[in-house]
């Protein structure tokens, strides 16, 4: 199946979390589920991303390299949150060193809950903030989740 009208290019981050989120995001790019196959690219350049793919919490130490990472992609792009932690802390939400979820540096397009949500949820995720990616590509505005 493809979805992609080009193939979109993933940043991917891992924030402060255990990494199971992590684990499954490698699990949806290879193997059986094979996001590669349906277009989507895993980059290490912010400047080539169309989507910056979060997982775990924000942190003290991690906030202002999310935030420099946001600022470096160009317009349009779009921002998942996958799992618990990205979404509002998770677990770690009451920790002394947590700020929580990925919303407090970037605005984020569409979340998938859960601790870990399996492959076959971020495949459906990713689906889903390509959309608003779309969106935001066609009219110049910004999308809504
Ligand atoms: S949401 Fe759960 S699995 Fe994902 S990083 Fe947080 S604690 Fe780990």
């Amino acid at each position: 199946m493809s979805f992609a009208k080009k193939s979109p290019w993933v940043l991917y981050f891992g924030g402060a979390g255990c990494n199971g989120c992590g684990a499954e995001v490698m699990a949806a790019f290879n193997g059986d589920y094979g996001l590669e196959k349906d277009g989507f690219k895993l980059t290490n350049n912010p400047k080539h991303a169309d989507i910056l793919l979060l997982t775990g919490g924000v942190n003290n130490q991690n906030r202002d390299v999310i935030k420099q990472l946001y600022e470096q992609m160009v317009e349009p792009k779009a921002v998942l949150a996958v799992g618990d932690c990205a979404c509002d802390g998770g677990l770690f939400k009451d920790g002394d060193n947590i700020v929580g979820g990925m919303e407090k540096v970037v605005t984020v397009d569409h979340r998938i809950p859960g601790c870990a949500p399996d492959p076959e949820s971020l495949v459906a995720g990713l689906k889903e903030v390509l959309e608003v990616f779309d969106e935001k590509a066609t009219d110049g505005g910004e999308g809504e989740e």
